[in-house]
């Protein structure tokens, strides 16, 4: 990928202009509404001011650096509450310390903080200091799905608004750009290999199983984020005697089962048989990078054919469907929305009940029983 896949010329020459001031340090505002795949464009931007050979306005997409951070696996790159279940003021303890130390490192680090219109007090005025004038080599940036935010926060950083992009702009046919819901990552890849979208009968075994996998693929990189590839190369042996490797281990296990059709960039077999699997570590990455859109594409299908059919399903077969909600999301609030919008998204034309279940779908935030909560809406969902 190039910065100019992005599409969006007023925004890019932005971003661009601001990575080749070279600051020493900054803090960025990122505003987008859920339609936007915020944290997708600051890792875009993150290439552009710490790409090895920065040149013609644009990262090189081959250098350690612009390949680890496509990998998730850029060690000074940290993602603060990627799941949106709130900033905590021990992360931002964390920062302030690291923060101390950071002008004796030669390296630049990347704080990302996800989800900062929802920020307590107490993190938003411990955050303030360090963001209005960050020590040496660290950059802040700040992704919010809302412009009303804390002033005091707002007035410190450089805001970027980040629209979504349209069909024209990423020269898709309509069914592609709602299959992937304007999602420009997505559509940009898709756009290479131009896989089939169309998708026979799926038993409600196959729909869970693939809605599975993509929570087993998404857990396992964010796992791969938070033990930090490169430190773990280094620091083997503590790592493999911690519970992440275990559970690591077994997530790498399940996801080449199922996807042993795609294995060729690598060997397999030496990867499920090897105990030593932080040895085959760039060989996981690269793998996860070449199924991600394989997963993506069944789950969405699952989700698609599930939303059509449950009408038809018989209640033993609903009874089901509300179980495998449960045990899927009852910790993951944040998928649980998207997962739930979805399926208000395919039938938004032919539901009766329309207000109700988006409603039901908005206490989200607020409701402590889940599990209520999705049987409530799928009682709706007809
Ligand atoms: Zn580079």
């Amino acid at each position: 990928m190039s910065i100019k896949d992005l599409k969006d010329t007023f925004l890019i020459d932005r971003l661009i202009n601001e990575a080749a001031k070279d600051k020493e340090s900054a803090s960025y505002l990122f505003y987008g509404d859920k339609r936007v795949d915020l944290l997708f464009y600051a890792l875009e931007f993150s290439k552009l001011f710490l790409c090895e050979n920065f040149k013609d306005n644009d990262y090189c997409g081959v250098c350690n650096v612009c390949k680890s951070v496509d990998n998730y696996s850029y060690p000074d790159i940290e993602i603060i509450n990627k799941d949106e279940q709130g900033v905590k003021i021990d992360d931002v303890r964390e920062i302030i310390l690291n923060a101390i130390e950071s002008p004796y490192k030669a390296k630049k680090k990347v704080y990302i903080l996800n989800g900062v219109e929802k920020l307590r007090k107490e993190s938003a005025n411990a955050l303030l200091k360090i963001i209005e004038e960050p020590p040496k080599n660290l950059y802040f940036i700040l992704l919010s799905k809302s412009l009303n935010i804390i002033p005091t926060i707002k007035s410190r950083v450089m805001t970027f608004v980040i629209k979504p992009l349209d069909i024209e702009a990423l020269e898709v046919e309509k069914e592609i750009y709602y299959f992937f819901d304007g999602n420009v990552k997505d559509i940009e890849l898709w756009k290479k290999k131009k896989q089939d979208l169309s998708c026979g009968q799926l038993s409600l075994e196959e729909i869970f199983r693939n809605i599975e996998v993509y929570y087993i693929y998404n857990e396992l990189t964010e796992l791969l984020m938070r033990v930090q590839a490169e430190k773990l190369f280094n620091d083997k042996k503590e790592f493999m005697s911690k519970p992440d490797f275990k559970i690591f281990k077994d997530y790498i296990k399940e996801l080449l089962e199922i996807y042993e059709d795609t294995e060729d960039s690598f060997d397999v077999e030496k990867l499920k048989n090897n105990d030593d699997f932080a040895l085959h570590l760039q060989a996981v990455n690269l793998y996860l990078k070449e199924i991600y859109l394989i997963i993506k594409i069944k789950y969405i299908q699952s989700i698609m054919m599930l939303g059509k059919n449950y009408k038809y399903y018989k209640s033993s077969e609903k009874i089901e469907v509300n179980q495998r909600v449960n045990d899927i999301f009852t910790k993951n609030k944040k998928d649980l929305k998207n997962f739930l919008d979805r399926l208000i998204f395919i039938k938004k034309n032919k539901i009766k009940n329309l207000k109700k279940i988006i409603e039901i779908k908005n206490s989200i935030d607020n409701n402590v029983n889940i599990r209520a909560l999705i049987s409530n809406f799928f009682m709706f969902y007809e």
